[in-house]
């Protein structure tokens, strides 16, 4: 066996294959993939082999589209079949929150160009005869839906990925990995020492054991999971072609042809977590035993749904377990606090998103960087606060949901509270309703007297929406207070600092006593933060971001971290409050000696407020008059006592996200991972007028910038009035210009202030003109839309700046 690599990729399932395949692919020839048994080892065995583009997340739904697309470049390659069966499938809806979630899927896969389709209850019924269509209100229908041979399909991708130059060896585990104090990895394993430069886990059901050897937790569980293969079926081998499949979220289950007969698979409401306290190291091709109890309602579920089935003997039982992360999706990507190690894990459709895996991950270890965002699938969107207790109960909550309609506005209630500010039983008794940010608990909106508690998951406006408005009156007119807990913080110190932000950030840096908004860019130019920096010294700089990405950030600083600069995440180290609105400078004033008069748009001061220490920033994501006021956690609730006792009688209101998120929107203000993401560059968004060209730093990104600047980009993000019903727009509708699609929608809501529906939206430059009609597809209904081109609150910032 070699003793060196470029590469070594731990797991011979399908990911792992797939993983050694795209590096092959994008380049890289000296990459070796151990196995501890024969590939498919795991999970991928038994797996049913279905695959399909529907994802909530679209950037996932289009790796899943690639995936689909790979399998025949796969059988060139090779000559290999996959076992492919392109038999299209539909998923049915039987109410209607169901159905309008899949019109929305479908006006998203527009502008991807999938070629989905709404079909008819009759459609379903001729299509997918062997359904009662009985209550079925509708479908979407997927051509690119069907199933493979995952054993062949695994063998494909490692026999394209030995042709690019690839080893594989099979029956050798790793035992242990250990990092070289250069950044490579000693891989032990029962066979002797491989010295790799980087090292991927893709070791699916035992990727915690193995993300363990090398001192990481990484967030993921097996569960257990059950399908039946039926008999020969009249209904399905008499028919001259094969049968689609179907997915019944209502009775949690997929159904497809399998040989003459049927297959159905089921998530399950009673069903059980795997291996709690870790995988057998002596688990392999053994299944677990049938459990029948488990699916017993679902079984009687599908018998009305699939008659059929009634009549059809069982001819076999798979029960095996596959790995979810708490949301479901991938964790992928470099772990973050190690360095040359990748995740390639918790993937729990290897065959819909296996192939996305595999590319997104090469990317990244060749390019530096990935094509697409990749945040939904990045290791690093969990923190280091993440434990197995926590990942167990989101993981059932996940496999439960499975088939549950996700809406744009739900909270997920398992493992919830999990992390409190001080301020959090006070907002409670306030009648506050409670969202979640990575882990941490943030105050959506607050509810009065009878009204719920809890905000109706909804595709159109909620029982939020009165709130919303309170709320965004009370700071337009008087002021608001809400906290910063939910930034991400980090503190920059040494000598050094200022040069390295200079190069870090594309924006300007600013001078003490003052802050800058700059966006943060890739090698390629991609936006991969917008930060406000303030200047405390010219050794110390904070900055502040998404709290949700700032593991994501701080695997960035670290990437490029130099001597004598120290980054701390402070992220939770530092809490406090915002106010904002015409009254906010008097309500501070009120509570300190220090003059908040002399403090002028984008200062920072250090100052005693009631009697806790504090800096204050004055900006506001709320376009308005505000500050923004931070302390020590354990100050916290004093500093509210003092801001609210001078407040509450000037008319100062708590108000929640659901209140920023309208409140922006008045000014235009794009929004993290919205319209700010790796899919975007500076120029396409309009973050391009935060670049400091003039600046004579060689800052990251700044050649991709200038090139933008001699040629624009040709999209650009504008803002429209929308003639909106009952439904304002979320994300990703497309837009529609002389009736094609030609947008999207990267945002949107509804301004209270301003009483206008708003979306931004990506169109092509050259369309957008004072007066541009548009029509912008909600929940399946075209609504006309006008190009805005002046914010419709303080335009010219004299109440921000004022
Ligand atoms: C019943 C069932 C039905 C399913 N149906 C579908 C479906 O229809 N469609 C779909 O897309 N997905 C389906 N899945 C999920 C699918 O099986 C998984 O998403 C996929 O197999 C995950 O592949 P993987 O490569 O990540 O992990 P695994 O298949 O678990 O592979 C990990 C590999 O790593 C090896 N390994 C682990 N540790 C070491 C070590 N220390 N040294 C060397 N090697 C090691 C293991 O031996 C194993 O071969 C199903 C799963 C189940 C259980």
């Amino acid at each position: 066996m070699q003793t060196t690599t470029r590469v070594a990729v731990i797991g011979g399932g399908v990911v792992g294959c797939s993983v050694l395949y795209h590096l092959t692919k994008l380049g890289w020839s000296d990459v070796l993939l151990l196995e501890r048994s024969d590939l498919t080892s795991g999970s991928t065995w038994h797996a049913a082999g279905g695959f399909h583009t529907l994802n909530g997340d679209t950037n996932m739904a289009a790796l899943q589209g690639y995936t689909i697309k790979l399998y025949r470049e796969l059988e060139e390659i090779t000559g290999m079949s996959c076992g492919l069966h392109h038999v299209g499938g539909v998923t049915l809806a039987d109410n209607k929150d169901r159905f309008d979630m899949l019109v929305a899927e479908r006006a998203k896969h527009r502008y991807m160009g999938l070629e989905t389709e709404i079909i008819t209850p009759e459609d379903i019924a001729k299509i997918a005869p062997i359904t009662n269509t009985d209550g079925i209100i509708g479908g979407l229908y997927d051509p690119l839906d069907g199933h493979l041979d995952p054993s062949g399909t695994t063998h494909a991708y490692a026999k394209a990925a030995r042709m690019g130059g690839a080893t594989i060896e099979t029956h050798v585990k790793v035992e242990t990995t250990t990092q070289r104090p250069d950044g490579s990895w000693d891989v032990i394993t029962n066979k002797g020492t491989i010295h790799a430069e980087h090292v991927v886990n893709a070791a699916g059901l035992w990727a915690r054991e193995v993300g363990a050897m090398a001192g990481v937790y990484l967030p993921l569980h097996p569960m257990e999971h059950q399908y039946l293969v039926t008999e020969e079926t009249p209904e399905i081998y008499e028919r001259d072609e094969e049968h689609p499949h179907v997915m019944d979220p209502a009775g949690e289950s997929y159904l497809r042809q399998e040989g003459r007969g049927l297959c159905i698979g089921f998530y399950e409401q009673p069903c059980r977590p795997w291996a709690v306290d870790g995988t057998p190291w002596d688990f392999g091709h053994e299944l677990l035993p049938d459990d029948f109890d488990k699916i017993e309602d679902s079984i009687d579920f599908a018998f009305k749904r699939f008659p059929v089935l009634e009549r059809a003997g069982v001819k076999s039982v798979i029960h095996g377990p596959f790995t979810f992360a708490p949301d479901g999706n991938p964790l992928v990507g470099p772990v973050p606090g190690l360095r040359n190690y990748w995740s390639a894990c918790g993937v729990m459709a290897g065959f819909s998103q296996g192939g996305g895996v595999g590319l997104m991950l090469a990317q990244w270890m060749i390019e530096g960087e990935t094509e697409r965002d990749t945040f939904a699938m990045d290791v690093s969107r969990f923190g280091d606060w993440i434990t197995p207790g926590y990942t167990r109960p989101k993981v059932i909550e996940n496999y439960q949901r499975r088939f549950s309609v996700s809406y744009p506005n739900e909270e997920l209630p398992a493992a919830r509270p999990h992390r409190t500010t001080p301020m959090y039983d006070i907002f409670t008794k306030m009648g506050a309703v409670w969202g979640q940010q990575f882990g941490l608990e943030v105050a959506n909106y607050f509810a009065q007297g009878d009204e719920p508690t809890f905000e109706t998951p909804s595709f159109r406006r909620s029982d939020a929406f009165e709130a919303t408005a309170r709320e965004v009156t009370a700071v337009r007119s008087k002021a608001g207070i809400n906290e910063v807990q939910n930034f991400g913080k980090f503190r920059i110190s040494g000598a050094g600092a200022r040069a390295w932000l200079d190069r870090i950030m594309a924006g300007r840096i600013p001078k003490a006593g003052r802050l800058s908004l700059t966006p943060m860019l890739s090698h390629k130019g991609r936006l991969i933060g917008d930060f406000t920096v303030s200047c405390t010294s010219e050794a110390e700089f904070y900055l502040t971001a998404s709290y949700g990405s700032q593991s994501y950030h701080k695997r960035w600083f670290e990437q490029h971290a130099v001597d004598g600069v120290t980054v701390e995440n402070i992220s939770d180290a530092l809490t406090g409050f915002q106010i904002a609105g015409p009254l906010s400078r008097e309500i501070l004033q009120a509570c300190t000696r220090d003059d908040v008069t002399a403090m002028r748009f984008m200062d920072v001061r250090d100052m005693t407020v009631g009697q806790v220490a504090c800096r204050v920033q004055r900006v506001s994501y709320t376009g308005d008059l505000g500050y923004e006021i931070y302390c020590n956690p354990m100050d916290q609730r004093q500093l509210w006592e003092t801001l609210w006792a001078e407040g509450q009688p000037k008319g100062l209101t708590p108000f929640g996200m659901r209140a920023m998120m309208s409140l922006r929107l008045d000014k235009f203000f794009g929004s993290w991972l919205s319209e700010f993401s790796p899919d975007y560059t500076a120029a396409e968004t309009g973050m391009d007028r935060f670049i400091s060209f003039k600046k004579d730093v060689d800052f990251i990104g700044r050649t991709a910038a200038e090139a933008e600047r001699e040629t624009p980009p040709d999209r650009q993000l504008c803002a429209f009035e929308v003639d909106a019903n009952d439904a304002d727009v979320v994300a990703y509708e497309p837009v529609f210009i002389d009736g094609q699609v030609q947008g999207f929608c990267t945002s949107g809501g509804f301004a209270h202030h301003s009483a206008k529906s708003i979306a931004l939206a990506l169109i092509p430059r050259e369309k957008v003109k004072e007066g541009l009609q548009v029509e912008i597809e909600i929940l399946g209904e075209m609504r006309s839309a006008k190009l805005m081109t002046t914010p419709p609150f303080d335009a010219d910032g004299a109440r921000m700046r004022g």
